[in-house]
Formats: C-alpha cells, sequence, structure tokens
C-alpha cells in the first residue's frame, strides 16, 4: 500500500501524541487535523471512502478500554502493540482509526447476590468511572466527557475524542436503585440490566442453568423505569431474548444493544435473531455488531490454552493489583501461551457477514458498532481500532450512501441519546 499525503500527517500526529515530538508543534497539531481549515485540503488528498470517514462522527458503544486504564503502566496517550500487551483502544490508534470517542465502559463481572458483595464491587464501578474521568482530566485538549445526545458533534468539532459512559452489568447498584442517580451524575447514560449470568435485576443470555424470571425481575422493570425517568440508554447486550423483549415493552424510549450479533448468521445466544431484530427495528431501537471472534462462528475450542491461562492468573493474581515488573512478567508468560497453543480466529468477512445480514434486515437507521474493544473483540484483519477505516470502506461497497454511513458510525446512537433526554425533560414539565 502507498502512503498518501494525508497518511503521513497523520502518523507524524500519531509520533507527536506519543511524545516523540515534544511540544514543538503545540497543542493544536490534533485539533488542526481534524478541524482547521486545513482539514479541507488534507480531506481532498484522502480516498474518498476515507475521507467519508473523517466526515462522519464514528462512535463505538462498547469500549471496554477503561479496565486498561488501571492497570500497571498504562498510558492511554502512547501507542500501544497489540501482539504485546493486547491492548487495542489508545489516543494514537483513534486518531489512525479515525474513531471519534463513544461509550466507555464501566464493567463488573457478576457475583454472589448478597450485601457485602454489592457495596464492595459497588466500590470497584464507582473507581472504575473515577479512571475515566481521571483519563480525560489528564489530557483535557484530547478528550471530554460527554453527557448530552448534542456533546458528540461538538466535542468531534472541537478536534477532541468523546467519552459517554456506560455500565455493562447492573449488579454493582445491588438492591438500591437511587445509585443510579449517583452514577448518572457521574456522566453514565448508558446501562445494561445483565452480564454473563442471571441477577437480581433478570436473566442473561448465557446463564448456565437459563433463566429464571423469565425476563427482567420486578427490580429489573424499576430499573428500566428509572433510568428512563433519568435520561440513561437501556443496553439489552448480553440479556436473555425474554429480558429484551421485556425492555422493549417496558422502555419508554428506544433500546439499544451495544455489542451484539445475528443469530440467523451464526446460532449462539449472545446474538439475536431476526424476531427480536425486527421487534427491535419495530421499536425504534439499534444493534451495534460485536467482532467477538467466538460470537461470529464456529472455532475451535482449545481447553489446555484456557487452563493455562486460568493457572496463570491464578498464581499471579489481579492484574490491576500488579507491580509493573510483575505486569510485564505476566504479559511474557502470556505471550508464551499464545505461541504454544496459536488461536482459532473468525476474521473481517465473518465480522461483515453479520453487519450486512442485520442491515439488510432492519436497514442503517437501525445498525451502530460496538466492537468490544479490549473486552475480547477484534478479528483478523480488524485486530484493533485503526482498522475502522475499513468498516466504512466495505460499507460503501455494500451500496450504502454517506447519509447511511453517518447514521450507522454515530447518528443512531445519538438519536437515541436524544430520545431518552426528551422523554426524561417530558417528566419534570
Ligand atoms: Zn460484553
Amino acid at each position: 500500500m502507498t502512503a498518501h499525503p494525508f497518511r503521513t500527517t497523520l502518523l507524524s500526529c500519531v509520533a507527536f501524541l506519543a511524545g516523540a515530538c515534544a511540544t514543538a508543534t503545540g497543542p493544536s497539531s490534533e485539533e488542526d487535523i481534524v478541524s482547521s481549515e486545513e482539514v479541507v485540503v488534507e480531506t481532498e488528498e484522502m480516498s474518498p471512502s476515507r475521507a467519508m470517514h473523517e466526515r462522519a462522527i464514528v462512535m463505538d458503544t462498547h469500549l471496554d478500554t477503561p479496565a486498561n486504564l488501571v492497570l500497571p503502566g498504562f498510558d492511554i496517550m502512547e501507542r500501544h502493540d497489540p501482539a504485546l500487551d493486547y491492548s487495542q483502544v489508545d489516543l494514537p490508534r483513534m486518531v489512525e482509526g479515525g474513531l471519534d470517542g463513544g461509550f466507555w465502559v464501566i464493567y463488573t463481572p457478576q457475583g454472589p447476590l448478597a450485601t457485602e458483595a454489592y457495596e464492595a464491587v459497588r466500590d470497584t464501578a464507582i473507581l472504575r468511572s473515577l479512571a475515566i474521568h481521571k483519563m480525560v482530566a489528564a489530557n483535557p485538549d484530547y478528550f471530554e466527557i460527554a453527557t448530552k445526545s448534542t456533546d458528540a458533534a461538538r466535542i468531534e468539532g472541537e478536534g477532541k475524542r468523546i467519552v459517554y459512559q456506560s455500565i455493562e452489568n447492573a449488579y454493582p447498584l445491588g438492591e438500591d436503585l437511587s445509585l443510579l442517580k449517583t452514577f448518572y451524575r457521574l456522566g453514565v447514560r448508558m446501562v445494561g440490566p445483565v452480564h454473563f449470568a442471571n441477577n437480581q435485576f433478570g436473566d442473561s443470555a448465557t446463564d448456565p442453568e437459563g433463566p429464571d424470571n423469565d425476563g427482567l425481575s420486578a427490580l429489573g422493570f424499576e430499573l428500566v423505569k428509572e433510568a428512563n425517568r433519568l435520561g440513561i440508554l437501556l443496553d439489552g447486550s448480553h440479556a436473555h431474548d425474554l429480558t429484551v423483549y421485556d425492555m422493549m415493552e417496558a422502555s419508554k424510549t428506544p433500546i439499544i444493544l451495544s455489542h451484539s450479533g445475528a443469530r440467523n448468521v451464526f446460532d449462539h445466544p449472545r446474538n439475536v435473531d431476526d424476531a427480536l431484530l425486527l421487534k427491535l427495528k419495530e421499536t425504534g431501537g439499534v444493534i451495534q455488531m460485536n467482532a467477538l471472534g467466538a460470537y461470529l462462528k464456529v472455532l475451535q475450542t482449545q481447553p489446555a490454552k484456557r487452563a493455562a491461562i486460568m493457572k496463570l492468573r491464578k498464581e499471579m493474581g489481579d492484574v490491576d493489583q500488579m507491580t509493573e515488573e510483575d505486569y510485564q512478567t505476566y504479559l511474557e508468560t502470556r505471550r508464551a501461551i499464545d505461541a504454544e497453543f496459536p488461536s482459532d480466529m473468525a476474521d473481517f468477512d465473518d465480522y461483515m457477514e453479520h453487519f450486512i445480514h442485520v442491515l439488510d434486515l432492519i436497514g442503517p437507521d437501525h445498525v451502530g458498532v460496538g466492537a468490544d474493544w479490549d473486552g475480547g473483540g477484534g478479528v483478523v484483519g480488524m485486530q484493533d481500532i485503526a482498522a475502522f477505516p475499513l468498516i466504512t470502506e466495505r460499507l460503501i461497497d455494500a451500496g450504502y450512501a454517506e447519509e447511511d454511513i453517518k447514521k450507522i458510525w454515530g447518528g443512531n446512537v445519538i438519536r437515541l441519546l436524544g430520545e431518552a433526554e426528551e422523554y426524561a425533560a417530558s417528566l419534570k414539565e
């Protein structure tokens, strides 16, 4: 591939962001690319598809990157190599991939449904939100917290990265829904009730025991009501189909599936079938396409590899508690395990098969991107966010117009946020 002029500019900007150019070019160099008059000249030199990609507000609705923010030595401003530390999102690669931002996830794994456990996990979730705020506060020229639907366009226009926050697994709320307001105040604008297992709010798509609430629990219905009241989007990813139907029925505004796939392409409980997708369309909702390989097609599982990773984690403990030195040792061992057991992986064509299937079925007003970066997403040919322009290329090839592509990359989720805000405001009138 020959490098064209924009490419060069982009990479020198990346080098600047990585600290390699010190401050000689001044803090506005990234803004120059995105928002100054020079951008007009620059976009003329880009390929038409790349230029279209740059003109869109490009957001991913499931960035698990906040889990990396608490890792020893992790710096969002530096370029990372996924082959070395598995990370998929940082500022230099956001610039390279034209990713303007999205929803940064406050994730906590499911634990026991008991008061003590709720208290501990509540603190973990609050601290995760604070880690997101700290990232933004440390780099105010490059990131900004977004809370309103109109913030995305404004922040993108200023050449900064958009930082909405979401909760994946409402488990940390315990049984006290007033806590949702605390998270709202911290900036959270999306909440998914469950993760891998059923909890106090309802049924998960992947609980080995199957559903035990027939969808949302009574508390789950209260969660929907409170989220609507505050203007927080409801996220049905990870929820059992019955839970998603309950959410679509109970919510006063359209719901989102922040990172899901198509079950009619690959039958997996983390994907949704065509009937559910049609109901999602009917209710005005949006599905954001997930790039987690094991949900895209049948992959060879490797129990020996899994066992080796489990053993390593058991021996070394939680990564976020390690010293930087121990963390490097951990990564070294992890890479050795990968070399011993190469993974079977899905590729970019598998990803786009799900994407195009859903687009054909429910149209560009109801589809977007939530590729599960830093949370298991990534396929051969799109291993980190730097590869995002490839999606725009494929959408153009599939016949989608710029107007559609803009909705897919950001317009749809912004519309949903606006509807949630309007409903919340209407209650106050
Ligand atoms: Zn997830």
